[in-house]
């Protein structure tokens, strides 16, 4: 059993480093029906290989039947901890000086905040990755007390309409909205937005922050119909290490990025305010999808400067940065047209870097 027990351990070893290899990665996560929702799944096979086959509710036969192909895919019975244990090697790295960038997307009512969050802030096994991701870098970074000591800093911001508002200022001030991004100071060569930046200790620190991120979230919402899920939020925490024996400096940023909805409004029945956010939404979510595209083809042009979401953090997609996107999908037939939209963004962003691992092998 001792064997076994090497073998699996092994296996585990291969397959972080192998998720290591590419930079950017695509997990795709089917969320279980809710209670009282229409039962007919769409979603026909989910591999442990990547593998996702959807099926059209509306055709027969083989016609009805799509492939799609991500790094990973989980199923309903997927928990937190199994979706998080994957996640963890890119955590790790920014405290050896990586920047990493963690999306949530999908369409409202997909699992996004179940992901990053989880539905309850205090149940330890529901815990979502933005908690356990913070976490692992305390821990960590205090497992290596007296080897290398670290400063780490939180920003938190929304991009709204195309508008950047730091969300960190005192409760229910706007004073700092909209923020003029063109105004980025620096933090030890990373362009970061001219927002607040304030220093943390362990996760408590940051959780409070995030309560009072959350609340000055809400704060422009009230004529608004539920900003949160019209809004991109980006939680960034800023690392600074110095090693004891030689003095050398490191840096990293770990951004959680919450993603607005990718539904798509009717143009037909949008009109006005709803309309134009999501004409937004559109633009900037199509803008991250060419980034990301043109970081995985190599291109020699990538369009950073088409969405201030893409400028905002520009420093961690490229390079030597990671980049991972869990893809939220709605399993309900009523929910087909947008997870076929879905899969599709996420396999344009996955596929290019896919091939290319493929090629290595
Ligand atoms: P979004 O942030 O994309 O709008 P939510 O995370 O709020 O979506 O999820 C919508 C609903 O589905 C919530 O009630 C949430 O608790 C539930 N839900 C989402 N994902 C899961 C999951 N993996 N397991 C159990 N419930 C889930």
């Amino acid at each position: 059993s001792s064997y076994l027990k090497l073998l699996e351990e092994n296996r585990m070893l291969y397959n972080q480093v192998r998720d290591l290899k590419g930079n950017i990665r695509v997990y795709c996560r089917v969320r279980p029906f809710l209670q009282h929702s229409d039962r007919r799944s769409v979603v026909e096979h989910i591999g442990e290989n990547g593998n996702v086959i959807i099926m059209d509710p509306s055709k027969q036969g083989k016609d009805s039947r799509k492939n799609f192909s991500f790094n990973r895919a989980f199923g309903a019975n997927a928990t937190q901890s199994e979706i998080y244990a994957d996640t963890q090697p890119l955590i790790r790295s920014v405290l050896d000086g990586y920047n990493v960038c963690i999306f949530a997307y999908g369409q409202t009512g997909s699992g996004k905040t179940y992901t990053m969050s989880g539905p309850d802030i205090k149940s330890e096994s529901t815990m979502g990755v933005n908690y356990r991701a913070l976490d692992d870098l305390f821990h960590i970074s205090q497992s290596r007390q007296g080897i290398i000591s670290y400063q780490l800093s939180v920003q938190m911001i929304e991009i709204y309409n195309e508008q950047v508002r730091d969300l960190l200022v005192a409760d229910g001030s706007d004073r700092r909205y909209p923020l003029d991004i063109r105004n980025y100071s620096q933090l030890n060569g990373l362009n970061i937005p001219d927002a607040s930046l304030v220093a943390v200790t362990c996760t408590q620190d940051v959780l409070e922050l995030m309560k009072v991120g959350q609340r000055n979230r809400a704060v422009g919402a009230t004529a608004l119909n539920d900003r949160s899920s019209r809004s991109h939020s980006v939680l960034t925490i800023h690392i600074q290490g110095k090693e004891s024996a030689s003095g050398a400096k490191l840096k990293g940023c770990l951004h959680l990025v919450d993603l607005a909805g990718s539904e798509r409004v009717d143009k037909s029945e949008a009109t006005g305010d709803r309309l134009k956010e999501a004409q937004y939404i559109n633009r900037s979510l199509s803008a991250l999808g060419d980034v990301i595209s043109a970081l995985a083809q190599k291109s020699s042009h990538v369009p950073y400067r088409n969405s201030k979401l893409t400028q905002v953090l520009q420093d961690a997609l490229g390079g030597q940065a990671k980049t991972l996107m869990f893809v939220h999908v709605n399993p309900e037939a009523n929910a087909f047209g947008e997870t076929i939209s879905t899969l599709k963004f996420a396999e344009r962003v996955a596929s290019i870097e896919l091939g290319a691992a493929q090629v290595n092998k």
